[in-house]
C-alpha cells in the first residue's frame, strides 16, 4: 500500500533530520505501507512569495494567512533531500512538493521548482480565482456554488495541461465544506481523466478531507472514481497527514475502494 501525500513541515517547524524521517517510516511500517511520499507545501517557502502575490492581494485574511505560513526557505529542504538521497529505508521513501497552481503565476512556479531535484511534484488547486475556498466554511456564504465548481475544474484542467506536475492532489477537494453543484460533473471527470492520462499524471484518492475536515466521504467521490477507473487513470491512495502519527490514515479503506473492479497501482 502507498501513502502518496504526507506533510513534513507542521510536525517539525522546518528542522529536518533523519530522526524525523524515521518517525514517518516507522509509523508507515506499523500501518503496513510499502511506499510513502513525503512533501512540503510551496506556501511554506519564501522563494515562492512572488507567486502568491495574487493570493496575498485578494484580502487581509489571506495576507495574514500567508505571512503565518511562509516562514522557511526551500534551500534547507532541498539540501536535506540531497543529503539523504541514496539512504536505505526499509520502505520506499520519496520526497517532493505540493505546489499550488495559481494560473497567473504558473510560469514563476515552474521556474522555481525546476531548480531542484524532486521525486515528485503534486499540483493542487487551493484557490479559485485567488479565493482560498478551503479555509473557512463561512467564506462560502453568498458564493455561487455552480460557478465555483465550474472555475475549480477549469483551473484544474489548465494545471494538468501545463505538464509541470506528477500528479493531481485531492481532485475533488472543493467539496470540503459540503457544497455541491446542481449540474452533473460526469463530462468534466471524463475530460480530467483524458488530460491526466495524456500528461502521464496520477490522481490522488485522498482521505485528507475525512482526516482534516471531518468530511463524511473518504477519497474522491464515487462518480469521479468510477470514471477514473474506467479510463485507466493511475490512482494513488493518500492520507494528507500533517503529523507522523497520521501517516497511513485511511489507506486500508481507500485501497479497498480501488480494488473493487478497477485498476490498482501499488
Ligand atoms: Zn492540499
Ligand atoms: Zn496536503
Amino acid at each position: 500500500m502507498i501513502d502518496a501525500h504526507i506533510h513534513l513541515f507542521q510536525s517539525n517547524s522546518g528542522k529536518y533530520s533523519m530522526e524525523l524521517i524515521d518517525s514517518f517510516v516507522s509509523q508507515a511500517q506499523k500501518k503496513g505501507l510499502s511506499e510513502i511520499y513525503l512533501l512540503e507545501h510551496t506556501h511554506q517557502f519564501h522563494e515562492f512569495k512572488q507567486m502568491y502575490k495574487p493570493i496575498e492581494n485578494y484580502n487581509e485574511y489571506q495576507r495574514n494567512w500567508l505571512s503565518g505560513k511562509m516562514t522557511a526557505s526551500i534551500e534547507s529542504y532541498a539540501a536535506f533531500i540531497e543529503q539523504i538521497r541514496g539512504c536505505c529505508f526499509p520502505i520506499l521513501v520519496k520526497f517532493g512538493l505540493e505546489a499550488c497552481y495559481i494560473p497567473e503565476t504558473g510560469t514563476l512556479l515552474e521556474s522555481i521548482i525546476k531548480q531542484y531535484r524532486w521525486d515528485f511534484v503534486v499540483g493542487s488547486v487551493h484557490f479559485i480565482d485567488n479565493w482560498g475556498f478551503d479555509h473557512k466554511a463561512e467564506f462560502w456564504r453568498g458564493i455561487n456554488v455552480d460557478g465555483a465548481y465550474h472555475r475549480y475544474y477549469e483551473i484544474m484542467l489548465e494545471m494538468i495541461h501545463t505538464g509541470m506536475f506528477s500528479g493531481a492532489a485531492h481532485p475533488d477537494s472543493i467539496k470540503c465544506f459540503g457544497h455541491y453543484p446542481t449540474f452533473s460533473l460526469d463530462d468534466t471527470y471524463i475530460n480530467l481523466a483524458a488530460a491526466l492520462n495524456k500528461a502521464g499524471m496520477y490522481a490522488e484518492h485522498s482521505g485528507g478531507l475525512a482526516l482534516n475536515y471531518g468530511h463524511g466521504e473518504k477519497g474522491m467521490n464515487t462518480c469521479m472514481l468510477k470514471v477514473f477507473k474506467e479510463y485507466g487513470v493511475k490512482i494513488l491512495t493518500a492520507s494528507d497527514a500533517h503529523r507522523p502519527e497520521h501517516t497511513g490514515e485511511n489507506i486500508v479503506d481507500l485501497s479497498e475502494m480501488l480494488q473493487d473492479g478497477g485498476k490498482r497501482f501499488d
